[in-house]
């Protein structure tokens, strides 16, 4: 879900700027995403051709909306719990580079650290590949649940 519409906003910042250098089109998410009042983000490290194909992002999270939900009802984690905006952020980044960048979020507020860092790289570059592809296929759960939702809706 997180990856669709972070995809989805790559299409719409693509269309608002169209003259726009790599690294400005890229820097519409973190702006949309913040104007949904979902995460402010930070940016660590960029460096982004988008005609050579190349990327490789670091952003520090700040009020991430996930963590303090995640806090608020179920306390410390022992891991990243962010998965919904690490989906947007992928969707996000993959749309607007013509490949697929996979984000890792390597500290998070409701592990008990200060903030969420998430890192972002082609998903060839991460050192097992097939346990990232595991976490962006889609789940039969969460399908199960839209289609509840679908049938549940209240007759106009
Ligand atoms: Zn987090």
């Amino acid at each position: 879900m997180g990856y669709a519409s972070g995809a989805k906003d790559a299409e719409l910042a693509r269309k608002l700027l169209p003259e726009s250098n790599d690294e400005d089109l890229l820097m519409m998410g973190p702006r949309l995403h913040t104007l949904e009042g979902v995460v402010h983000v930070k940016p660590i490290k960029i460096d982004i051709d988008i005609r050579q194909r190349h990327f490789y992002g670091e952003f520090l999270w700040e009020n991430s909306h996930e963590a303090s939900e995640h806090l608020k009802l179920f306390g410390i984690h022992p891991e990243p719990v962010c998965w919904t905006q690490i989906g947007y952020a992928s969707g996000y980044t993959s749309e607007i580079m013509g490949r697929f960048i996979a984000y890792r979020e390597v500290e998070c507020k409701a592990k008990g650290d200060r903030h969420c860092r998430i890192i972002g790289k082609p998903i060839e570059d991460w050192d097992d590949v097939d346990e990232e592809r595991r976490h962006y296929r889609p789940d039969p759960m969460a399908e199960q649940l839209l289609a509840l939702q679908d049938v549940s809706q209240p007759l106009a």
